[in-house]
């Protein structure tokens, strides 16, 4: 929609200068309104400004920018067609409203961007293309502070005969599902990351195994108790399995997740829809919930 605006915004100016350099009657858009034509970045101004979704300041920067852009060449276009000259320093007030809107929408569009680009399309979450990076941070941070981090990872059990049995479209709704639930309820400062298909890594800051385990058992208990209703309206209950190992400060970090995906296949192995925690010998006896 910025893209739309500044698209909008392009066309406009063009019939602007088309009417002054060529010294034609303006087109009705041009000096008809004060206010910018509602296309298609005002209709979607209006509808999310009810929705709160741009009460980020420099949203609010937005709107008037373009607002005054319009305002002010609407009023020089009527000057110009009623005959009189424009001077430069008219001009360029104009034109530095008109690049002051545009460099404010291109920032904003860059931020989304950028903000987006680590994200997973489907569920929202953060995809694997930032993981480690974030995990490498978790470690020094653990190093630095000592505090630990654990790190787990959750596994939708029988995922694929949800695929087979509903279709595919009906899975992603669970996975969206899922996803939802695991967002809801991590504390404000773990992380969740989509892992592969219906797989998401979670990392658990500043807590000990006890949390951790409880954390993910909460986690776990709160995915079973879901109802996904896709549109074919057949409501769908999973459950989910989960590994965690905790986070060695004196080892790469792929360990630490290798490891979680030990104790994740212990679980599955033990019957699914439970918690096991690593430890040095999972087969001997990993801690097991659920
Ligand atoms: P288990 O309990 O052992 O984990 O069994 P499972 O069936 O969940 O295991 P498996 O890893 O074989 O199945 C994962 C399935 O997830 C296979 C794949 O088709 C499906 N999948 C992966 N990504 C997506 C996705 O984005 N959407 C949907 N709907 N399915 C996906
Ligand atoms: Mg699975």
């Amino acid at each position: 929609m910025i893209d739309a605006a500044l698209e909008e915004q392009a066309d406009w100016l063009r019939m602007w200068h088309r009417a002054l350099v060529c010294g034609l009657p303006p087109a009705r858009d041009v000096v008809s309104a004060e206010q910018p034509p509602a296309g298609r970045f005002g209709k979607w101004f209006d509808i999310n400004s009810e929705r709160g979704l741009l009460d980020q300041p420099v949203f609010k920067q937005l709107w008037p920018a373009y607002a005054e852009m319009h305002a002010l060449g609407c009023g020089l276009a009527r000057k110009a067609a009623g005959g009189e000259r424009l001077s430069a320093a008219e001009y360029d007030a104009f034109m530095d409203k008109a690049q002051s809107f545009a460099a404010t929408a291109r920032r904003i569009r860059d931020a989304f961007q950028r903000a987006v680009y680590d994200l997973d399309p489907l569920t929202g979450v953060h995809s694997r293309r930032c993981m480690m990076t974030a995990l490498e941070r978790e470690r020094e941070r653990s190093i630095r502070t000592g505090n630990a981090v654990y790190v787990g990872l959750c596994d939708i059990d029988k995922f694929k005969a949800v695929n087979d049995e509903h279709g595919h479209l009906a899975g992603d709704s669970v996975l969206l599902a899922v996803a939802g639930r695991l967002i809801a309820n991590l504390r404000p400062y773990d992380a969740i990351y989509r892992f592969g298909g219906d797989e998401f890594l979670l990392a658990f800051a500043e807590t000990d195994g006890e949390q951790a385990v409880g954390i993910a058992d909460r986690l776990r208990a709160s995915i079973g108790r879901m109802k996904v209703l896709p549109s074919d309206g057949v409501a769908l209950s999973v459950t989910a399995t989960f590994g965690l190992c905790v986070l060695d400060p004196g080892e790469p970090v792929e360990t630490t997740i290798q490891r979680a995906d030990v104790a994740l296949y212990q679980a599955k192995r033990d019957g699914r829809n439970r918690v096991v925690l690593w430890h040095a010998a999972p087969d001997r006896g990993g801690r097991r919930h659920g």
